[in-house]
């Protein structure tokens, strides 16, 4: 795309047009509709007024031949210029087509060329309409400097030439004439210039504005991804994409709020991998990482969009189940944990078990302290860690600390020791 510029000495000053072709063209399509418009009306009213001008043939040679001929010739005149007018609506593109535009002036230039040998005697009522006429084009006709211009001295010089030969005038007398028309076509000309470069320079304003504008857009555009990048990473954990401990804490403290004004059960649970260490010490530091993301994926999906998780820190989940009751919650949990269990093996021959321990924990009534849920909930995890991992464990709701557990029943049997290489940690 061309760079836009105010100053008009990018336009030439003979023609008032861009140097740019680039850019003229770019401003010609801009304006083609108008430019149409405005030409077809000036050529028909232009023609209607020659047309007119029949009455005062009659005044001046009556109903004698010559009135005839004025009459054919201002028929053919205004015919020709309401078709042309017609042409230039339908296929009038002022850019591809200038002639098209040029012709009507052509056309009345000639016919009130043609008046002076049939009215050689009116000569002097010519010389107004002819100086009428030539501002006419100028000024009803803009947006065409070059095409005007050719025009308008065509027909003074014709008339000149005509009124030399027709009327019989002296040397002095033309050359009054050729003044009065030298100086009605620089009027013509330098005010239609000045129109044709103010209206390339408002163009070339408004397309430099119009580029500020979009540079603006796409700025605030980038500005407003990187405002989400920059939320993101301030809300989201870098490793499983799940909310980090600060925004879930945030949330939760808004869904228990809620859950308390509607009366609603509120559970939540806290989930730790079982032997998570000697995972990272067996499979290694990045196939750690890599459980902890497919735990993610399977709490995302075992859960529903209203509920929460987030990772609240090394190998620890936690989540909240609004309008969910401790029943509900557990068959969560459980599911939860059978999911866990039934991942992939991580290589070849898995010896190891990945399996989760999980405590949940209901907001009473009373609950506003989503702080104390989450270490009731801890506790009952740890509860669940003592008694052998890899189960669901519920703190009682009755109980401020976790002494008195439910435990659900481990995925395995409870009675049989865990997997055989993690027994290690407690
Ligand atoms: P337990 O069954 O009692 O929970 O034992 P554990 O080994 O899971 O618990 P422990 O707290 O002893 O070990 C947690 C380990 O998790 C230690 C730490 O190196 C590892 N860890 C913490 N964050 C990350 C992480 O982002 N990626 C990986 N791969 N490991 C992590
Ligand atoms: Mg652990
Ligand atoms: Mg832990």
């Amino acid at each position: 795309m061309f760079s836009m510029v105010k100053t008009p000495s990018q336009m030439h000053w003979m023609t008032g047009q861009f140097r740019e072709r680039d850019r003229e063209a770019v401003y010609r399509r801009t304006i083609k509709r108008r430019v149409r418009l405005e030409s077809r009306l000036a050529i028909m009213l232009s023609a209607m007024i020659f047309g007119m001008f029949t009455l005062s043939d009659y005044f001046y040679v009556g109903l004698t031949r010559e009135f005839y001929y004025l009459l054919t010739m201002r028929i053919v005149v205004v015919v020709s210029c309401l078709l042309l007018a017609l042409a230039i609506g339908r296929l009038g593109c002022y850019s591809r087509r200038p002639w098209l535009h040029a012709l009507p002036l052509w056309v009345l230039a000639t016919g009130i060329i043609l008046i002076v040998p049939l009215r050689p005697e009116s000569l002097s009522t010519q010389l107004v309409a002819v100086i009428v006429a030539i501002m006419a084009f100028y000024l009803l006709i803009p947006n065409l400097l070059t095409v005007v211009a050719a025009a308008s001295l065509y027909l003074s010089f014709g008339f000149l030439a005509a009124a030399v030969v027709f009327s019989d005038i002296s040397v002095v007398v033309a050359l009054r004439i050729g003044l009065l028309l030298v100086m009605a076509n620089l009027v013509g000309f330098f005010a239609l210039l000045r129109v044709e470069l103010l209206q390339r320079k408002q163009f070339a304003l408004l397309h430099e504005e119009r580029g500020h504008n979009r540079r603006l857009l796409k700025e605030m555009a980038h500005r407003q991804s990187l405002e989400i990048q920059l939320r993101e990473l301030a809300e989201r954990d870098a490793l499983t994409g799940l909310a980090n401990r600060r925004h879930f804490m945030k949330r939760a403290q808004v869904m228990l709020h809620r859950a308390r004004v509607e009366e609603a059960p509120f559970c939540l649970f806290m989930l730790d991998v079982d032997h998570f260490k000697t995972i990272n010490d067996t499979w290694g530091h990045s196939q750690g990482d890599r459980v902890l993301i497919d735990i993610a994926e399977v709490c995302v999906a075992s859960l529903r969009p209203s509920d929460l998780i987030g990772r609240f820190g090394g190998e620890e989940f936690v989540g909240v189940l609004p309008d969910t009751c401790l029943d509900d919650a557990r068959a969560v949990a459980e599911r939860l944990q059978r999911a866990v269990a039934a991942l992939p093996p991580q290589d070849e021959g898995q010896t190891l078990a990945l399996t989760v321990t999980i405590g949940i924990v209901e907001a009473r009534p009373e609950d506003a302290d989503l702080e104390a849920l989450i270490k009731r909930a801890d506790e009952a995890l740890y509860v669940g860690k003592r008694q052998g991992r890899d189960r669901v464990v519920v703190c009682e709701e009755s109980v401020s600390n976790c002494a008195g557990v439910l435990m659900s029943s481990p995925l395995s049997d409870p009675a049989s020791p865990p997997p055989e290489n993690l027994n290690s940690g407690s």
